[in-house]
Order: structure tokens, then C-alpha cells, then sequence
């Protein structure tokens, strides 16, 4: 059976992941083949960052990889925070301080559009695939909504009038960026291993 690795440890990227390609892969964490590296994220674009992960576990393991970044795009802010979003309001990665500062940014500005994105770097053999996944949205002025995480309660999808926070995981999985872009590399996958 086809192995891959994906590079991260987060469990709901796992889980999505390994549901959408099917039982017909072998897809392991970051911990499964033995790497506990603190992988640096230090490019400026969402596709930079995915590529520095996947060819790192490429170069260092040898394996067959692919890894993930997603990025908030506020159009009213020239497409920040972008690449910076898990640390717009500093390192600390705090969702809430995040969307503080988001929200203080966009005080009084009435054009509220912004798409989540998510760029996949799949490497295989030596060749490098790109997927993308995007959803638009607007960023309503207070917060909605205690499921997801991030930026979940000021996002309201395009089509929706609830923010992604309100929506049960099953439903924003149904639209979400992350999801897109994972549905095409599974598909890709299957059409190329199985
Ligand atoms: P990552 O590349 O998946 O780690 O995402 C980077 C950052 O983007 C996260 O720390 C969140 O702030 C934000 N983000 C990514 N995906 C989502 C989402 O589905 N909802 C809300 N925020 C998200």
C-alpha cells in the first residue's frame, strides 16, 4: 500500500485527510516516522512555507510527503495577515488576540471581503505538485459562534449567514478551503496509486 507522510501533527488535519483519500493509503504523522523537528515556517507566501515543510521531510527522511499552509486574505488590508495569521497579534499564536486585532483593523473600513486559502505541496519521487483550496467570505464586525478555531467566529462564508464558528464541523468541511485543497490531492492520489 502507498505510504505518504503528512507533515503535521495536528489530529483534525489527519483525520480529514485520511477520510477524504480513502483506505486505500497509508497517510503518518510527523511523529509516526520519528520527527520531532521544529520545522521553521520562514517564507513569505503560503506556498513557500508548504514547500519548506514537505521538501524537509523529503531531504531528511526520503520520503514521499505533503504538507499544508493556510492563510486569511482580508482584501480591505492589501490580503493580510496572509502567510501571518497564526501570528498576526504576535507569537503567542492567541486566536482571540488575533481576531482583536483584526477586528481594530477593520473598524469603520465598510469592504469586508476576505477568502481563506490553503496551499498543498505534495512531493512524489522528485516531482512537486501544488493544490489549491479557497473560500470567500466576509468579516462581520463582532464574534459568532464557539466551534472551529482561528478566525471561525468573524467568518461568514459566501451563501451562508452564519459564521464558520456556528456551523458544526461536518458542514464546514463541506465548503471550507482546507477541504477543497485536500479533495484534490486525494484525488490526485487515487488517480496516480491506486
Ligand atoms: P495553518 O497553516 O493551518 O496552521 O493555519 C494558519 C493559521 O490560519 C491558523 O493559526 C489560524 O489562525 C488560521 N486558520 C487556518 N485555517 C483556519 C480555519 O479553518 N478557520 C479559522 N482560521 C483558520
Amino acid at each position: 500500500m502507498k505510504e505518504i507522510v503528512f507533515a503535521t501533527n495536528n489530529k483534525h488535519k489527519l483525520e480529514e485527510i485520511r477520510h477524504l483519500a480513502g483506505d486505500h493509503f497509508v497517510i503518518k504523522s510527523l511523529a509516526e516516522i520519528g520527527c520531532y523537528d521544529d520545522i521553521p515556517e520562514t517564507a513569505d507566501t503560503l506556498q513557500g512555507n508548504a514547500l519548506i515543510k514537505a521538501r524537509y521531510i523529503k531531504n531528511k527522511f526520503g520520503l514521499d510527503c505533503f504538507a499544508d499552509d493556510t492563510g486569511l486574505e482580508v482584501d480591505a488590508l492589501g490580503g493580510r495577515p496572509g502567510v501571518f495569521s497564526a501570528r498576526y497579534a504576535g507569537d503567542g499564536h492567541d486566536f482571540m488576540a488575533n481576531m482583536v486585532k483584526l477586528l481594530d483593523e477593520l473598524n469603520g473600513i465598510t469592504n469586508r471581503t476576505a477568502r481563506f486559502r490553503t496551499v498543498i505541496v505534495l512531493i512524489t519521487g522528485d516531482k512537486e505538485y501544488f493544490f489549491e483550496g479557497h473560500v470567500n467570505g466576509t468579516i462581520i464586525s463582532e464574534m459568532r459562534g464557539a466551534k472551529g478555531f482561528g478566525y471561525d467566529p468573524v467568518f461568514v462564508p459566501d451563501g451562508y449567514d452564519t459564521t464558520f464558528a456556528q456551523m458544526s464541523l461536518a458542514e464546514k468541511n463541506t465548503i471550507s478551503h482546507r477541504a477543497i485543497a485536500a479533495g484534490k490531492l486525494a484525488l490526485f492520489l487515487k488517480q496516480t496509486f491506486d
